[in-house]
């Protein structure tokens, strides 16, 4: 129970900081959700979109994408009118 305040305050940052993202989604509607870089949480841009291989008959596509703070690469599902999976 000793470190029970510092959780608190913890969860309390991390509260705030969805707030924040939150509201600077609500700000800037052109940055579509799940583009957050897993390493740093920036804004991925997008580099190229293929078909999905399995489910291009849905729309589905893949996007690589490009972390431009620092440099992180990943491929993601994409699906139009439900975003990424
Ligand atoms: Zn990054």
């Amino acid at each position: 129970m000793a470190n029970l305040p510092k959780r608190v305050a913890e969860l309390e940052r991390q509260v705030a900081e969805l707030n924040g993202k939150r509201s600077m989604a609500a700000a800037k509607p052109t940055v579509a959700p799940g583009r957050e870089c897993p390493i740093c949480g920036s804004s991925m841009k997008v580099l190229s979109e293929l078909p999905h291989p399995q489910f291009g008959f849905g729309g589905m596509k893949i996007h690589e994408m490009e972390c431009p703070e620092c440099g992180h690469k990943t491929f993601r599902d994409f699906q139009p009118g439900k975003g990424y999976r």
